[in-house]
């Protein structure tokens, strides 16, 4: 799933969909702050859009490679880490693996590895939390899942496959963990219903316990400073 609509193909930069009642034709936005919108008429499918920008691919890139990078993870930086930021401070004092202690995320070591560890360590966050849920989720509908893999996904929040693999972005450690779950029950509830159809929704939404609508809301506003917070 992607920020707004869904996206069946991972891009290599992150892209949000918008459905535009006055566009006449598909049309893409690609801003400095390396935002890139994709931006399709009312009645145009979804699909189209997809096959537009990835013939579109190599000139986003291009555009893109123009624009400054997010900036690297450093002391006096803020971390985000399920919905709540941290400030990065270093310590000779503490291990180079970070501890989180009261608003604040710790990190040692040598300080040109700060931002190395930092993201280390929210990958390494997301992999056991993300599980966490996945397997929760999983027991519940009695499915076992064959892979869980955690990754960088610049366009998707997860994925399933017809394999029972899913897949979830690693960027979801940042989001709040109500925004988190939900992503996880709705890739778990891919395992009864490979669709968008209302008995899928009604499956996500029983495993997730309420309504989804905050998450997804969440990640329409958020979403896209996850995926821009670190390339
Ligand atoms: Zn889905």
């Amino acid at each position: 799933m992607a920020a707004v609509e869904e996206l069946a193909v991972d891009f290599p930069f992150a892209v949000s969909v918008r459905r535009n009642a006055f566009a006449r034709r598909i049309r893409l936005n690609v801003h400095p702050t390396r935002r890139v919108q994709l931006i399709l008429p009312k009645r145009v499918k979804l699909q189209s859009g997809i096959n537009f920008l990835q013939e579109k691919i190599e000139w986003v890139s291009e555009i893109l490679a123009q624009y400054p990078k997010p900036e690297k993870f450093k002391p006096g930086r803020t971390v985000l880490l399920q919905g709540r930021d941290y400030l990065i401070c270093h310590s000779r004092d503490v291990s180079p693996r970070p501890v989180v202690r009261s608003g604040h995320l710790y990190v040692g070591g040598s300080w040109d590895l700060v931002h190395h560890s930092v993201v280390t360590y929210l990958k390494q966050r997301a992999r056991t939390v993300l599980c966490e849920y996945v397997d929760e989720y999983s027991e519940t509908i009695g499915k076992h899942v064959d892979r869980i893999t955690i990754r960088d996904m610049q366009s998707r929040w997860g994925s399933c496959s017809g394999k029972k693999r899913i897949t979830l972005n690693w960027r979801l450690i940042m989001a709040p963990s109500y925004v988190a779950r939900y992503v996880a029950a709705h890739e778990v509830a891919h395992m009864l219903e490979m669709n968008h159809s209302p008995r899928f929704w009604r499956v996500t939404e029983d495993l997730y316990g309420g309504d989804c609508t905050p998450a997804k809301e969440w990640l329409k506003a958020n979403g896209q400073r996850l995926m821009q917070t670190v390339l």
